[in-house]
């Protein structure tokens, strides 16, 4: 561990973890990462290739196909389940840490982020207990049907920097609570709290095997994970673009395949909504973790008879917002993720520029002594097909457009090839119930932004994903259904006619 002087910053030194081992990389290789706040080292880990993949899958293989974890009764996975969430408890400020400095987040919000993640896996383990299958006695006197629930198998996990515990912790409890084994493989700029996660798991008895954490880059290890042929699942969480080559790449053996993607997410507000409240929300919604963020709503829709007071009142919020250190408990927006993310966002603001739109305030690199900060950016004047209309720009950059009546609301609303979240401001119920019925998106907020609780469904449509993680179902989504028929008393409807019966 080294100690960065004018800081105090410690960079932390990780391995991997596999069939229950913490170990270097099969090559001896390492990689680093620096705070993208504080342009310091602040991780050091394990760089994993394709000869580390096969190693995790080969263990989680072994785990599923003789080991006790899919064997275990609910009731003693559930109990696992909740001294992992105790444990992540008492060692929270680790991760949180790690979270901080690797992906430039507010300590205030990934405090927050880390509680919901416990929150998660304590869901999670109660639903590890309630997979029981149906009956149906209704088949007929001779037949009697059982559907059983089993675990799917080895799911491999591939997630992104922009939450790396709580979208973990969106899959790992329930593939663990569901009884498959896992290969994680967090994103390469954020992967020190699921690298972290190993001696927890260990700690609270998750057998050797049943999970396995390694970092690499996309193209190596994440792609050998979406081809190989001893995975029978992947679930994955970041672009639309690497999403779609997944399911390209699974198709050898034909996996189950769970995708949450990006989004261009927008809040429509209505002239006749709560314009304080909803003025708070846009600006919460697009800036929030520096509008990295898949449920980031860059598009305001906003009731063209208002915009001009609107975006007064939304531009006087933005210059309140507080972007700086992500160590400071006052700060609101951290860091952008690396130097491409933020050529990426500057991209989007100076194209729209050329395209003919305004923009009322930001579009720029912040001149700091440290770190990659973006000013919060206000784009009016723009239109439907306009890039930064249309594609994710995932920065703190909100685009703006007006509408007539709310038909045209919707249809802007929907004309996008995504389809993750929308949501409306209005004090009208039937407008309100219209948009909740004709928005295309996997959530719909109206009169609030952003809230989730695990017990609520979360994921996409369209381009924006496959399936759906958190709420009531998602254990189902790492298990197989299958249906048993028995058969009760001599067959009936003989196939082959009995020796003798129908000749003269
Ligand atoms: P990304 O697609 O670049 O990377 C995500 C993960 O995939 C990383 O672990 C990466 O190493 C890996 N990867 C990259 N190339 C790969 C390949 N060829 N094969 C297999 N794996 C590969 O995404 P990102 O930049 O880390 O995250 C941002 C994106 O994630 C945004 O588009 C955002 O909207 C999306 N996201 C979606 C949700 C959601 O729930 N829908 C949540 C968070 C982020």
């Amino acid at each position: 561990m080294t100690i960065d002087q004018a800081t105090g910053i410690k960079a932390q030194s990780y391995q991997q973890w596999i069939d229950g081992n913490a170990c270097d990389a099969a090559s001896g290789e390492r990689f680093t990462r620096s705070s993208p706040a504080h342009d310091i080292v602040v991780g050091d880990y394990p760089l994993a290739d394709v000869a580390d993949t096969d190693r995790a899958v080969a263990a989680a293989r072994k785990a599923f196909d003789t080991g006790p974890w899919p064997r275990m009764s609910g009731a003693e996975r559930s109990r696992v389940l909740f001294r992992v969430a105790d444990l992540v408890e008492t060692h929270k400020d680790q991760l949180v840490l790690a979270d901080v400095l690797e992906g430039g987040k507010p300590i205030t919000q990934v405090r927050a982020e880390i509680a919901g993640a416990i929150d998660l896996w304590r869901y999670a383990a109660g639903q590890a207990r309630s997979q029981h299958g149906e009956s149906n006695s209704s088949l007929g006197p001779h037949m009697l049907g059982l559907t059983t629930r089993e675990p799917v198998g080895v799911v491999a996990l591939i997630t992104p920097w922009n939450f790396p515990f709580v979208i973990l912790s969106q899959k790992l409890p329930f593939a663990l609570a569901a009884g498959c084994t896992v290969v994680v493989k967090p994103s390469e700029l954020t992967p020190g709290s699921a690298l972290r996660l190993g001696a927890i798991l260990d700690e609270a008895g998750v057998p050797a095997g049943v999970v396995n954490i390694i970092v690499g880059y996309g193209a190596t290890v994440g792609q050998r994970l979406a081809e190989h042929p001893n995975v029978d699942m992947i679930s994955f969480t970041g672009s639309t673009a690497v999403g779609k080559g997944i399911v390209r790449a699974s198709a050898g053996n034909l996996k189950r395949v769970a995708l949450e993607l990006g989004g261009k997410n927008p809040q429509i507000v209505c002239a006749d909504a709560d314009l304080d409240a909803a003025a708070d929300a846009v600006v919460f919604g697009v800036f929030f973790n520096a509008g990295q963020c898949c449920n980031s709503s860059s598009r305001l829709i906003v009731e063209k008879s208002i915009s001009e007071e609107f975006l007064a009142r939304v531009e006087a919020l933005t210059k309140r917002v507080t972007v700086g250190d992500p160590l400071d408990e006052a700060t609101k927006v951290g860091a952008i993720v690396n130097q491409n993310q933020m050529d990426r966002i500057l991209g989007f603001v100076s194209g729209a520029r050329s395209d003919g739109a305004k923009v009322r305030l930001g579009g720029t690199r912040m001149e700091t002594a440290k770190g990659l900060f973006m000013t919060p950016t206000v784009v009016s004047d723009v239109t439907r097909q306009m890039p930064i209309a249309t594609d994710e720009v995932f920065g703190p950059v909100l685009s703006t457009l007006t509408f007539e009546d709310l038909d045209d609301a919707i249809s802007i609303a929907n004309g996008t090839h995504y389809g993750l979240s929308a949501g409306i401001w209005t004090s009208r119920y039937e407008s309100a119930l219209k948009a909740g019925r004709e928005l295309s998106a996997g959530t719909i907020w109206v009169n609030c932004w952003m809230d989730g609780f695990p017990e609520m469904p979360f994921g996409g449509m369209r381009e924006s994903g496959i399936g759906r993680e958190q709420g009531p179902h998602a254990i189902e989504d790492f298990m197989e259904t299958k249906s048993v028929l028995f058969h009760q008393g001599p067959r009936t409807n003989l196939w082959v006619p009995a020796a003798g019966v129908g000749r003269q």
